[in-house]
């Protein structure tokens, strides 16, 4: 498959779990690969190593996306590596917290949002100039966006957020070509869902699905990589269920 020979791709948070298996899955499809990682260095080398083995072209650039200027770092090194020319960009890291209401801190509540959702938004504006007509922008919404699950407000607020920023940024630059769109994914079988590794969580997230079986990051890869090909040119402004028939 070579449906994205000579397009270049940012995927952020791909040192591991969704990230890795989109950064992946996009080299394969023929795109030179941009893997980012907060501070996972080693990870990235590896995810680097493993899509130059097969053939494909990556490099690697840290950022820690918390901070109020991680966006901005990580966009002037992805300009230094492609130029003026950015055809898919992934806003995939992400960070998790369980806790009920009273639980909840002011700092855990910022930490989400500064992640999920002030990084992802500042990446697009400094990325922007970078994207050309056919460009694709995908964001990794949530499950918990529209469905209960867990003791996941604050987080499920975040991804509620990156839902609405879809609309407006598919309605935003679609006259520039570019598309924009989500995947929620339910539960997948990543570091961010080791609450899995206990049967009982095992069967918990499974009660919850028509699928029986957890999802792999692959599984929601590979319908990143679709929304980033030509085949998806008439999808924008949406977020696309990949959750095996949760909370349906
Ligand atoms: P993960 O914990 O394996 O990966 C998260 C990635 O984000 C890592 O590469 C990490 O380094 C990066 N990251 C976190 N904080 C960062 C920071 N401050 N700066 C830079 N990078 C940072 O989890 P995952 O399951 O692969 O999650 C990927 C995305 O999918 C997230 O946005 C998550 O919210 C979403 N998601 C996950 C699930 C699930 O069940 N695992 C379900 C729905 C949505």
């Amino acid at each position: 498959m070579t449906t994205l020979a000579g397009k270049t791709a940012l995927v952020t948070g791909a040192s591991r779990g969704i990230g890795r298996a989109t950064a992946i899955a996009l080299a394969k499809a023929g795109a030179q690969v941009i893997v980012h990682y907060g501070s996972s260095q080693k990870e990235a080398d590896a995810v680097v190593n493993d899509i130059i083995a097969t053939g494909g072209r990556a490099q690697k650039v840290g950022a820690d996306l918390s901070r109020p200027d991680g966006p901005h770092d990580l966009a002037k090194h992805v300009r230094g590596i492609v130029g003026d020319r950015l055809d898919i960009l992934v806003a995939n890291a992400g960070v998790s917290k369980a806790a009920s209401i009273e639980e909840l801190t002011v700092e855990d509540f910022d930490q989400l949002f500064a992640v999920n959702v002030r990084a992802p938004y500042f990446l697009v504006q400094q990325l922007l100039p970078t994207m050309c007509k056919g460009g694709t922008i995908i964001f990794t919404s949530s499950l918990v966006a529209r469905a209960v699950a867990g003791t996941l407000s604050a987080y499920a607020a975040t991804k509620g957020a990156v839902d609405t920023l879809v609309k407006h940024f598919a309605a935003a630059l679609g006259e520039r070509g570019i598309r924009v769109n989500a995947v929620a994914p339910g539960v997948v079988d990543t570091d961010m869902s080791n609450f899995t590794k206990t049967e009982a969580g095992r069967e918990g997230a499974l009660s919850m699905q028509a699928l029986k079986r957890l999802a792999t990051p692959e599984d929601i890869a590979g319908v990143i990589a679709f929304l980033a090909c030509d085949d998806a040119r008439w999808i924008t402004g949406d977020t696309i269920r990949v959750d095996g028939g949760s909370k349906l």
